[in-house]
């Protein structure tokens, strides 16, 4: 059960303009994605100064050089994936946890990394407040990914590395899906990766995109 209640929500109606301007109204087809980005409150993943803008059709700066992305990219790259119920999923860059949360609604587990500490705990309290049990957070470096978990299903890098961190095709399950933002600042491309049952790697190019680079870790 989540702990959000619709009924006193102010937002609800901005949150069903951005579900059928910039999502549906730019193809957006998966009605499960719909239905999450329709029910998840975006404004209070955002800082309380900050919430008027949450539906604003772009990505919000959050503080520690993490932005929220901009919805229709979260409802992109989460329908690019095809979440199923079964699902073990791997987050990269949790920042707010709001995409965090929408996979939470599509998948069984979704186990998430960020690299701010101070990012890592405020998205895990949000995300335990509004009843996403089943969003596991973690302070750490992406590019090591999260081994106790692996194989996941689903792998979503939501900061853009240059390249596909090896460690995280490696944590893919045969059968997985990857998508990421790939390359340098101002020329990064969405790629989405699957991982064939014979360990073989196909990627599709989806167009680009605007992310915050991914840090390197302490080695
Ligand atoms: N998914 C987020 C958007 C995050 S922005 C949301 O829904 O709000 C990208 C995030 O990646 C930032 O919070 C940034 O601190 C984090 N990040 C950057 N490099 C990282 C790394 N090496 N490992 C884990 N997180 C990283």
């Amino acid at each position: 059960m989540l702990a959000f209640s619709h009924t006193d929500d102010p937002f609800s109606e901005r949150r069903e303009q951005m579900v059928t301007a910039d999502l549906i109204g730019r193809r957006i087809r998966d009605p499960n994605v719909l239905r999450a980005m329709l029910l998840t409150p975006r404004h209070l993943f955002v800082p309380a100064s900050m919430r008027s803008m949450a539906y604003e059709d772009g990505p919000l700066a959050i503080g520690y050089g993490a932005t929220i992305s901009q919805p229709y990219v979260v409802a992109l790259m989460t329908e690019s994936v095809s979440l199923e119920p079964r699902h073990r999923v791997l987050e990269i860059g949790t920042g707010s946890g709001y995409q965090a949360a929408i996979l939470g609604q599509l998948a069984g587990q979704v186990y998430t990394i960020e690299i701010v500490p101070q990012l890592a705990e405020s998205a895990a309290r949000t995300l335990c407040e509004l009843g996403y049990a089943n969003v596991h957070v973690r302070h750490g470096d992406g590019y090591k990914g999260w081994k106790e978990h692996a194989p996941y299903d689903r792998i979503v890098v939501t900061a853009a590395p240059l390249e596909v961190p090896r460690e995280l095709i490696v944590e893919l399950a045969r059968g997985g899906r990857l998508v990421a933002p790939v390359g340098a600042a101002g020329s990064q491309e969405l790629v989405l990766i699957d991982k064939r049952f014979d360990g073989r790697i196909e990627r599709l190019r989806m167009g680009f995109v605007n992310f915050v680079p991914m840090k390197p870790g302490a080695r």
